[in-house]
């Protein structure tokens, strides 16, 4: 497949920020901004805090516009006795359609493994949604050179053999922790040789056709001056952007940055 074929991709994940209120405002500020040019050449995924989904999608989901909606995580469990928890098929039955998995604030906060990554991805395919699924490395294992056998374990344990079986939808992000919020980015070269190695492990994994069609995105400190030289690297299909996204002009600058 030639890469101009794949979907262009720019998500903003908000964290936990923003009030509804705040929210709405900063949908309703960029719904304006993204034209019909953007509108068919980027695909804009929004992943406010869950509490907000809802409200959000009833006031705009209908409008002319192509924003999708994404979750920052779900449960790995289909349903029961787990308090606070939300499970994959709640979301998607609000209208989620995608959902972060093994995000680093996650895998450094909340103990997330591989493994337990494994799981959730498995609850999200079978609810009929498509897991971005997150990887990165820390600053000290790339001082000990140790990215791939980071990035390719990450991958090994974290994404079930089911997805290429029945040729699921997947996102892959990239986002080396050492970047994530620090205002520090990677180089392009340095992104691009972590697509670059991502891409190879799908064409071995699974095959030349998944490799090529799949969507990976650079994360860690985009903005709307830097967007544009990461989204031009090979292998780079777009970004998932944190706090950027939080700006309603930024992130439409950014997602403009990724139109080839
Ligand atoms: C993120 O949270 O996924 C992220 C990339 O954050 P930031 O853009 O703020 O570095």
């Amino acid at each position: 497949m030639n890469p101009e074929m794949r979907t262009r991709i720019v998500a903003g994940n908000w964290k936990m920020n923003t009030t509804p209120e705040e929210g709405k405002k900063l949908v309703s500020e960029m719904i304006p901004m993204i034209d019909d040019e953007i509108r068919g050449a980027v695909h804009a995924i929004l992943i406010p805090p869950i509490l907000h989904l809802s409200g959000l999608m009833s006031l705009f989901s209908n409008r002319k516009q192509s924003l999708s909606w994404g979750a920052q995580d779900c449960s790995a469990h289909s349903k029961g006795a787990y308090t606070g928890e939300i499970s994959a098929e709640m979301l998607l039955s609000v209208g989620v359609s995608y959902i972060l998995v093994g995000h680093s604030e996650r895998r450094a906060y909340h103990n997330e493994t591989n493994t337990l990554c494994r799981d959730k991805i498995l609850r999200i395919i079978e609810a009929g949604g498509c897991p971005i699924y997150c990887v990165g490395e820390t600053l000290q294992e790339r001082e000990e050179d140790r990215v791939t056998p980071v990035i390719e374990q990450q991958l090994n344990e974290g994404l079930p053999e089911l997805l290429w079986e029945k040729s699921l939808p997947l996102i892959i992000a990239y986002e080396p922790v050492w970047a994530i919020g620090t205002g520090k980015t990677a180089s392009p070269h340095q992104a691009s040789e972590v697509h670059g190695l991502i891409r190879h492990w799908l064409k071995t994994h699974a095959s030349d056709q998944i490799a090529d069609s799949t969507s990976i995105l650079y994360g860690g400190s985009v903005k709307a001056e830097n967007a544009a030289e990461l989204f031009n690297m090979p292998d780079v299909d777009g970004g998932l952007i944190g706090g950027a996204s939080l700006q309603s002009r930024s992130f439409v600058e950014i997602v403009k940055a990724c139109v080839r």
